[in-house]
């Protein structure tokens, strides 16, 4: 449930257009272009009272408008925002701000019930670390209100670094992926253009803003296109749906879990999205069927993003007007001023058309390093420039990439490699599955044996257990069907939303699901 107004609307600076935010109420708060501008040029010259140019300065939060004008004001102040996920605990928080070594916090007070000052203190001592921490209930007054004399600000360049991104650890833990402002600022405008977002129209967006997809895609891409953003301060399927009716919203995002969430809403079927042209959705494999299912329940376009934060995070991206196939059975062709190659995991060689390897990327949306880590940036930026995404995937002879697998993913079951992704994506074609983890848990004979965690469609008249192993066996080499299945009613996801699999491999382990007899 959402237990805050939690819809702030950015509306765009002409007044007079027909989809600007006209659904807004008056419990909103509206910014044009030029108020954000000159609120972040305020919050700009109070940072540079505060900190001193090329500091790092944590924001640790939901998606609120503070967030959003401290973005743009360190842009301004040549600072380094670190952007955490307002679900982090204290340990976990003192751990960024120290491994970035910030000099000030900002948070929010209250979150889902939480005390988040608190948790600040506590982080704030545990990282034995010198910080200002600022409490956006106060920022009126300390930053806004803020009249000390101003100097020019600093001349930002395009390589300079804008912001350290901790990846979300689907896998395990995080590291801070340094990006800078050419990197970011492309890479936005590149996806509102493959994605064909409206020029003036609106965005409705509930992506987390700690994640490159909202800060960056979403924030940075809409303000290129002049368009307006209707900021969810977190997911919640019927408040981004009633937002998105509202507003009229020509882009709706969110990662597949969010999609899916949103069209299985008891609400969808009378809501009226006639407004909207286009879906963005990305972040991890997006299941072909919910491509269509997408585009003829908002009757819109459908655009997958295909990325990871090191890479600003996009590289390759369908347009909503690719062909019915390329837009669900690949991740499309890659972003202009990027280059791709399939390599060999063991030879890092290209590999001929169509056969697996790594994808590799290269261009301007690379990020600079991994933050104070340099075997790891060592280890995933190689001498030549191309960043090894440890994603396993094809491309066709017309430069459509497909995305098979994850190398960090992989079971080995027997010496035999086996891709989850391609096992899940066999699964979620399935009729009565709504959603699926694949996972690999340790078996003394195997090494590892392969499991299914699965949600159901609804409760009713479910296969059993020996159906779905057969359903996979039709389609699928025998070692790689799942041969236990389990049902859950919900996945551990991560703060943006995607499925935390090192998670479910445990929890399976400890017994948490029902098992598909
Ligand atoms: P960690 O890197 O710690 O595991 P994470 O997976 O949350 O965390 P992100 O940078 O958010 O890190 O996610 C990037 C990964 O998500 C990619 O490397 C890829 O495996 C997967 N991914 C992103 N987009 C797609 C897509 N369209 N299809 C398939 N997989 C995708």
């Amino acid at each position: 449930a959402v237990d805050s107004p939690n819809l702030v609307a950015i509306r765009e600076v002409v007044p007079a257009q027909s989809h600007s935010l006209s659904g807004a109420s008056e419990t909103d708060r509206t910014w044009t272009f030029a108020e954000l501008l000159g609120e972040a040029e305020g919050c700009a010259h109070y940072l540079l009272s505060q900190f001193d140019r090329g500091d790092r300065i944590t924001v640790w939060a939901p998606n609120v408008p503070e967030w959003m004008i401290l973005q743009y004001g360190a842009a301004l102040a040549g600072m380094v925002l670190v952007t955490a996920n307002p679900a982090l605990g204290a340990e976990e928080l003192a751990y960024v701000l120290s491994q970035s070594q910030s000099r000030g916090l900002f948070h929010t007070g209250k979150f889902r019930g939480g005390d988040m000052a608190a948790v600040a203190s506590e982080a704030i001592s545990i990282a034995g670390v010198e910080v200002l921490a600022v409490n956006f209930e106060d920022w009126d007054r300390q930053v806004r209100g803020w009249t000390g004399e101003r100097g020019a600000l600093p001349e930002v360049s395009p390589d300079d670094n804008a912001q350290i991104q901790y990846t979300s650890g689907t896998t395990g833990v995080p590291k801070g992926a340094l990006l800078h402002h050419r990197g970011l600022v492309n890479n936005a405008d590149f996806v509102s253009r493959r994605g064909q977002f409206p020029e003036k129209g609106s965005v409705v967006s509930a992506m987390p803003l700690f994640h490159t997809a909202g800060c960056g895609i979403l924030v940075l891409g809409a303000a290129q296109r002049r368009m307006s953003i209707g900021l969810i301060q977190y997911f919640d399927p019927t408040a981004v749906l009633d937002a998105a009716e509202r507003f009229c919203a020509d882009v709706v995002s969110g990662v597949p879990t969010m999609l899916i969430a949103m069209i299985n809403d008891a609400s969808f079927a009378s809501r009226d999205f006639s407004a909207c042209s286009v879906v963005v959705s990305g972040g991890s494999s997006v299941p072909p069927e919910l491509v269509s299912t997408v585009e003829s329940a908002f009757g819109a376009g459908f655009s997958i993003v295909y990325g990871q934060t090191e890479a600003s995070p996009v590289i390759t991206q369908t347009s909503p007007a690719d062909t019915p196939e390329d837009k669900s059975e690949t991740v499309g062709l890659a972003l202009p001023q990027v280059e791709v190659k399939i390599s060999d995991v063991v030879t890092g060689d290209s590999v001929p058309l169509g056969e697996q390897g790594e994808i590799c990327a290269r261009g301007y949306l690379v990020m600079t390093e991994y933050f104070r880590n340099p075997e790891a940036s060592a280890a995933t930026v190689d001498k030549d420039g191309w960043l090894h995404t440890g994603d396993l995937g094809t491309m066709d002879h017309r430069g459509y990439v497909r995305v098979t697998g994850r190398l960090k993913d992989m079971i080995i079951r027997g010496g035999e490699n086996i891709y989850p992704r391609e096992v899940e994506s066999v699964i979620f074609t399935h009729p009565k599955i709504l959603d699926v983890a694949v996972v690999g848990v340790p078996d003394e004979v195997w090494g590892e044996r392969v499991v299914a965690v699965i949600r159901w469609k609804d409760e009713s008249d479910q296969p059993t257990a020996a159906e779905l192993v057969e359903f996979c066996t039709e389609r699928l080499a025998r070692h790689k069907a799942p041969k236990e299945w389990f049902s859950a009613e919900a996945f551990p996801l991560t703060g943006s939303g995607k499925i935390q699999k090192y998670r479910i491999a445990s929890l399976v382990g400890e017994g948490a699901y029902g098992v598909v007899s």
